[in-house]
């Protein structure tokens, strides 16, 4: 088999269902074309090939790759061309690894279900009646539809592993500063961090092990070694410690889903593990205080969206500032604006203290929660998502109800420590997924328990 079949597979997949699943906004055949004979060409010269050496990949969108349109599905970002790549895309660039396209996604990264894309909602393979989960529903799409043998995706509240769940494949958040965010159009910098979306738990490992590392791009990358992630497949997890939160299968939590993870706790007892049900106290108050700083955060970031610097600029003002207002009503969507009128209150002086101040305080306190368990837990484990994939505009008018969504994910990005979602069952035809989450750093102990499910 030949690099240029891989990508001509990639692509006859991708025009058979693309026209369906819509998880692409740009692809780039010519020149994955022209570097896929590249590498056939190459091979023979080499006495060495990366795992990754020419398979197809998707990137997400707000992920800058040169030459290449990159809008984070923005309008304001339309026609935008990246004068550099993001450090993961170097990285993948040295693995030669071929990139097919760049993947839809809620704009800004703002969302759980790609309808909040400037351009078009991405559909859910399993039923195209239903969203595919999001910010990453492009990138889990596509993956699950058998348009790229895997790609990337962010996570800021549970970006990468809610549309993970819902697609039916493998999704992992790394630990806060373990890839580098150099390159990744900031939504929440201290929550946002890139990871990998794949079919199989050994693929993640590997593609999460090329992007990881220490840059000098990013200051908040961390500079910690990075195991040999593949080695923690071992298939052993006799006397492994699991915390099962009690938060976490309470209300609000659809019973299929309950007992998908019930079952998939035996299966690991099966194995010589043992769990306990324990309390993360202050999970009450995660959504309310990601909510507050996210949006701060985000409307510190997105002020740089002002068309004199990239993409978008009304053609309807007479003066400078009407320019900046105009531009930013015209080329941002609603949930955007929603964010940023938020964030901005949250940070204004009289209502700092309130907002931000305190939310930063209680951000602390469930940081300290997942310590707590850590001391005598190895992993904890929960659903993904309280219930599977719901159908398009199903939440569209309620963002309330949509932002309830990442209730079991958006605690983790307060922590900082990585986890991953595993699919783990049905409900009507509908995939499910299991989190698993480790302690800081250790993403080789999740590995390990999410191949038991392979
Ligand atoms: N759905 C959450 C939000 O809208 C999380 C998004 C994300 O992880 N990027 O903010």
């Amino acid at each position: 088999i030949t690099v240029t079949d891989l990508v001509d597979e990639s692509f006859k997949r991708i025009h058979e269902v693309e026209n369906k699943v819509q998880a692409f906004l740009a692809t780039d055949e010519e020149n994955a074309r022209k570097y896929a004979k590249q590498l056939d060409e190459a091979i023979g010269n080499k006495d060495k090939y990366g795992l990754l050496f020419g398979l197809p990949i998707g990137i997400k969108d707000n992920i800058v790759t040169k030459g290449l349109k990159t809008t984070a599905a923005s309008k304001i970002l339309e026609n935008f061309d990246p004068i550099y790549d993001a450090t993961v895309v170097q990285k993948l660039n040295s693995a030669e690894v071929v990139t097919i396209g760049k993947l839809n996604m809620d704009e800004f990264a703002m969302g759980s279900s790609t309808e909040n894309s400037g351009y078009k909602p991405t559909k859910n393979p399993w039923d195209l009646e239903r969203v595919p989960g999001g910010s990453s529903g492009g990138s889990a799409a596509a993956v699950a539809a058998g348009e790229v043998l895997f790609s990337l995706g962010s996570d800021t509240g549970g970006s990468i592993r809610q549309p993970a769940a819902f697609c039916g494949v493998v999704g992992l958040k790394p630990t806060y500063g373990r890839v580098s965010r150099f390159g990744l159009i900031a939504f929440a910098s201290s929550l946002d961090q890139i990871g990998p979306i794949t079919r199989t738990v050994e693929d993640n490992a590997y593609l999460l092990q090329t992007i990881s590392g220490l840059d000098a791009m990013d200051s908040t990358s961390a500079n910690v070694d990075v195991p040999d992630f593949l080695s923690a497949l071992t298939g052993d997890i006799k006397g492994l410690k699991i915390a099962v939160p009690k938060e976490y299968l309470g209300e609000g939590v659809n019973e299929e889903v309950r007992q998908s993870v019930l079952e998939a706790l035996k299966v690991l007892e099966g194995l010589g593990a043992t769990w306990d049900e324990v309390s993360l106290p202050h999970s009450k108050y995660a959504l309310a205080t990601y909510y507050l700083l996210s949006s701060s955060e985000a409307s510190a970031n997105l002020a740089r969206f002002d068309g004199v610097r990239y993409g978008y600029r009304t053609d309807n003002a007479e003066n400078l500032l009407e320019m900046y207002k105009q531009t930013r009503s015209e080329g941002f969507g609603d949930e955007v604006k929603r964010r940023i009128m938020l964030g901005t209150f949250a940070l204004s002086s009289g209502y700092y203290d309130a907002y931000y101040k305190k939310a930063q305080r209680v951000r602390t306190l469930i940081k300290k929660d997942f310590e707590d368990v850590f001391e005598k837990y190895d992993v904890i484990i929960g659903p993904t998502t309280p219930t599977p994939a719901f159908k398009i505009n199903e939440n569209m008018k309620d963002p309330l109800t949509m932002y309830a969504n990442d209730i079991l994910t958006i605690p983790v990005n307060l922590a900082g420590v990585p986890a991953i979602s595993v699919p783990c069952g049905f409900s009507n035809g509908l995939p499910l997924g299991l989190q698993i989450i480790g302690k800081h750093f250790d993403e080789g102990t999740i590995y390990r328990v999410a191949d038991v499910f392979e």
